[in-house]
């Protein structure tokens, strides 16, 4: 039997219909920006493995770091105990973070990095004895499956099973460009409630929204609206963190600073499982007490794990050698060179770009439809030897930095052809 078959018989995989879908394609190796299936054919990673790898599959120097720690300690409980890898990662997260972070917390993933800054601002208020109950956020924003993340994210096909049970949220809309006016009335509106707890968002790229896009400027403004009023901020840079923008963050663009920050994905540069949320001094401040019921009783039994927190350090090295920023500069300039050519065809509704995240909107005819088109380009992708997995209508390019310059022309050349089967297809 092969690995794909025996992989049929036992695993339920995530975000797939297992009734419809094809065999799954079993990758044994990576290298750089490539995937070496079974039977050796190769896939450039266009999309990062859903967006967690920055430097490369299987990379020497995270490989002999994570090595090096496995052999000196792989676990230990982090209630009472600490060690070398979690405190010094903190100490150099907290110098390349935003401007005023003074405290990480970790857990597993981009969701608990999430669950964890929506109990600690609801805690916050608690403790500091004035209650606020409510969370705002964008309208088509992704934070995650669990429930609290899925609370704060769109109310979508995804989750419809559960909106019964999600708690009640105040949702604006994305400030895209000329949108703008009416999100920053709609938050104005909220703050004036008074019962506003915090404001989370994924700043200036909604990535499961389909990569939209919106201005540094028009979010520094839902951020001082947001400190006018008292309500926390959340960026949720899961996503966006450690270069994607083109900074190290996409909050390095914005004046105002968040309270609070999540991170995971490109945390240990895809290598290890991995969340952290981070929060500035005042909340931290909070939830020192005497009385212990203002503790913040959070914690997984993996959190801090060394061997994570290892591959996060050497990740981070890679990410802060002058060559990575060069090949995050490269990228963007090649990617905006690329909208330029492309925009300009028929049948392309937008072309968004923000650092190293390039996306197509393609013009299609009614969107049901469409699902069958999405399969027919996701396949042809494949048989080039390319991942790239539309979202809808949508096809984006979220590389690993050290993609090489004919890896990405091929990469553009996909998407090319992508099109010409659109324009068909019309
Ligand atoms: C992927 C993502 C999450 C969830 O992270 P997981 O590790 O998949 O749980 C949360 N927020 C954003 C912005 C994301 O892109």
């Amino acid at each position: 039997m092969s690995l794909a078959e025996r992989d049929h018989n036992v695993i339920w995989h995530p975000y797939t219909q297992m009734k419809t879908a094809a065999l799954p394609i079993p990758i044994v190796r990576g290298e750089g920006a490539l995937l070496y299936a079974e039977d050796g054919t190769n896939y450039i990673d266009a999309v990062s493995s859903w967006w967690v790898n920055l430097h490369g599959h299987a990379h020497p120097y995270i490989a002999q770091q994570v090595a090096e720690q496995l052999q000196t300690l792989e676990h230990v409980i982090f209630a009472g105990f600490t060690h070398p890898a979690a405190v010094t990662f903190a100490e150099r997260l907290i110098k390349i973070l935003p401007q005023g972070q003074s405290r990480i917390f970790y857990s597993d993933n981009g969701s608990t990095a999430v669950e964890v800054a929506l109990k600690m601002a609801i805690q916050y208020w608690e403790n500091v004895g004035t209650p606020k109950k409510k969370i705002i956020a964008f309208r088509d924003s992704y934070h995650g499956d669990t429930f609290g993340a899925m609370s704060v994210s769109a109310r979508s096909a995804f989750t419809a099973p559960f909106w019964p049970y999600l708690f009640d949220v105040s949702f604006i809309d994305v400030p895209i460009p000329g949108n703008e006016a009416e999100t920053i009335q709609q938050l104005e509106a909220l703050a004036k409630t008074g019962d506003m707890a915090a404001f989370i968002y994924e700043p200036l790229v909604l990535g499961t929204a389909g990569m939209v896009m919106y201005k540094p400027e028009v979010l520094n403004k839902l951020v001082r609206i947001c400190q006018q009023h008292n309500i926390l901020t959340i960026a949720d840079e899961v996503m966006t963190g450690f270069g994607r923008t083109g900074r190290i963050f996409a909050s390095d663009y914005l004046e105002l600073k968040p309270d609070m920050t999540c991170l995971s994905k490109g945390l240990t540069g895809g290598t290890m499982a991995l969340g952290v949320t981070s929060c500035s001094h005042r909340i931290y401040q909070a939830f020192l007490h005497n009385d212990k019921s203002k503790t913040f009783f959070h914690g997984h039994s993996y959190t801090a794990n060394p061997v994570a927190c290892a591959a996060g350090l050497a990740s981070m090295d890679l990410l802060l050698q002058p060559e990575t920023q060069q090949s995050i500069n490269r990228i963007s300039s090649s990617h905006a060179a690329f909208a330029e050519s492309i925009k300009v065809l028929p049948n392309i509704k937008e072309v968004r770009q923000q650092g190293t995240i390039l996306a197509v909107e393609f013009e299609v005819g009614c969107t049901s439809y469409f699902s069958n088109l999405r399969d027919t380009l996701y396949n042809f992708a494949l048989e080039q030897g390319v991942i790239l997995r539309p979202l809808g209508n949508i096809i984006y390019i979220i590389p690993p930095y050290c993609i090489a310059k004919d890896q990405l022309e091929k990469v553009y050349q996909t998407i090319l052809g992508m099109h010409e089967l659109v324009v068909a297809a019309k």
